[in-house]
């Protein structure tokens, strides 16, 4: 387009920031990057829960403990809330497919920068998301996992394969209470490319890190499958407990 009607677009539909809605020329404008809470160390070494840096604690976290995961690990580059919660928000349910780019790349910097400790990106094979079923692909038009999967896969240069397939519709995880979520998930995946993804290590990769039940499930199924291993990495994760506590009490 000539960059005269760029001028004339801009001067009708102004661009704005996707999280704040300011004025602004990027996606998500610097202020709301900055604002994003990344999640940093102490963490569980194995499902990546953040650890209370005042109090004393073991390296894994009680619910790891005496418990085999089907992933080796899980981290997220963020917390789920501020101006992350608009950013996601928009991005899923109100279809800004241009926040592909800034939420993937937040991930990116997680891997980069160590903060996402564990994940070991150089000795990754393949990346896979985890997939919406059919019906939820066709309304929303985009798969939002596999569109921060590819920033990511491209970014550390390994091939983005979707090994799963949702084999039924799923109630968000978000909206249930915690017991349920595991039943919620339970038979919905199933592994495609089979002989494909036997032997390898997968990065599998999600918007949001809760329970982790969605997570386990889909790394079962690719243990079922072949998978070597399966280490997990989310955009964003919900708040601890310790967290939560604190924020009610202030
Ligand atoms: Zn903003
Ligand atoms: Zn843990």
């Amino acid at each position: 387009m000539h960059p005269f009607w760029h001028g004339a677009l801009d001067l009708l539909y102004p661009p704005r920031c996707e999280a704040c809605g300011g004025l602004r020329r990027e996606v998500m404008c610097a202020e709301c990057l900055g604002a994003v809470e990344r999640v940093r160390p102490p963490l569980c070494e194995v499902c990546g829960e953040p650890f209370d840096p005042s109090a004393q604690s073991a390296p894994t976290c009680a619910d790891c403990r005496g418990r085999r995961r089907p992933f080796s690990v899980a981290r997220s580059a963020a917390y789920y809330q501020g101006p992350l919660i608009d950013a996601i928000g928009r991005f899923k349910y109100q279809c800004q497919m241009v926040l592909w780019r800034p939420l993937g790349e937040l991930m990116v910097e997680a891997l980069c920068s160590g903060a996402a400790n564990g994940l070991a990106p150089e000795s990754i094979e393949v990346v896979c998301p985890v997939p919406l079923h059919e019906s939820r692909l066709r309304e929303r038009g985009f798969d939002q996992s596999e569109l921060i999967a590819e920033v990511v896969a491209d970014s550390i240069g390994r091939p983005l394969r979707p090994f799963l397939a949702r084999t039924r519709p799923t109630l968000p995880q978000v909206g249930l209470p915690v017991q349920s979520r595991a039943a919620n998930v339970r038979g919905a995946f199933q592994a495609r490319l089979q002989e494909v993804v036997e032997d390898k290590r997968v990065l599998l990769i999600d918007d949001l890190f809760t329970t982790g039940a969605t997570l386990a499930e889909c790394a079962r199924v690719l243990r079922r499958a072949g998978a070597a291993e399966v280490r997990a990495f989310t955009l964003a994760r919900a708040l601890p407990r310790w967290r939560r506590v604190r924020s009610t009490a202030e």
